[in-house]
């Protein structure tokens, strides 16, 4: 096997998707969690991360771009190898394996046996934060920011649920797939980073 970078040095290194969204923010949260993180946008990145994060933004977006970098089967079968993935909001949508209320073309890249409903917290106007306890994470809730989130429909028997807020589905695991419909790279609070950086250490 070809040793890359991000399997040579001893912080890995973990790419953020960086076609749409809020990239900026999940690099300084990666790098408040001890790893490196690096934008991806092209296939010859893809390859060279030990992890990657889907930032929030716009799906529409993210699957139109995705397609055409050349992107969206390279991911397909990164993920579908076990590359560990962690998806907020719009990066929940990006790894449900099944998406409601999406565009008629829109694609996901799977990995989460899961139904996400797209802007199933209603409009913008109608963000908002709330303390939501997740599974596996110490130390009190965590402060999530929804905005135009998704909620999880329902999981199938892999997938796991850690987080629900107003009796809906917020955060799942899957193997070595993460999800949150909440934004915690925008709150300051690293520890869902630290937590994917956990099982990107333990899948390396
Ligand atoms: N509603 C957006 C979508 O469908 C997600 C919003 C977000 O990522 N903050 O992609």
């Amino acid at each position: 096997m070809s040793s890359t970078s991000a399997t040579a040095s001893h912080a890995p290194v973990v790419g953020v998707l960086a076609l749409q969204g809020d990239v900026r923010e999940h690099l300084a949260a990666l790098a408040a969690s001890g790893v490196q993180g690096r934008p991806v946008r092209r296939p010859e990145e893809l390859a060279e991360v030990a992890g990657l994060v889907i930032p929030g933004g716009e799906s529409t977006t993210m699957s139109k771009l995705a397609v055409a970098f050349g992107l969206l089967e390279p991911l397909r079968e990164r993920v579908r190898a076990g590359l560990p993935v962690y998806g907020t909001c719009a990066g929940m949508i990006m790894v449900a394996n099944k998406i409601l209320d999406g565009r008629d073309d829109q694609e996901t890249i799977g990995g989460i046996d899961m139904i996400v409903r797209r802007n199933a917290f209603g409009r913008q106007n109608e963000s908002f934060e709330a303390e939501v306890g997740i599974k596996g994470i110490e130390g009190g809730p965590v402060e999530g920011v929804f905005i135009r989130a998704p909620w999880v429909e329902s999981v199938g028997g892999e997938a796991e649920v850690l987080a629900t807020y107003g009796g809906h589905t917020v955060a799942v695991r899957q193997g070595n797939v993460l999800a949150t419909s909440f934004h915690p790279e925008l709150t300051g609070d690293h520890r869902v980073h630290a937590l994917f950086v956990d099982m990107i250490r333990a899948a390396s």
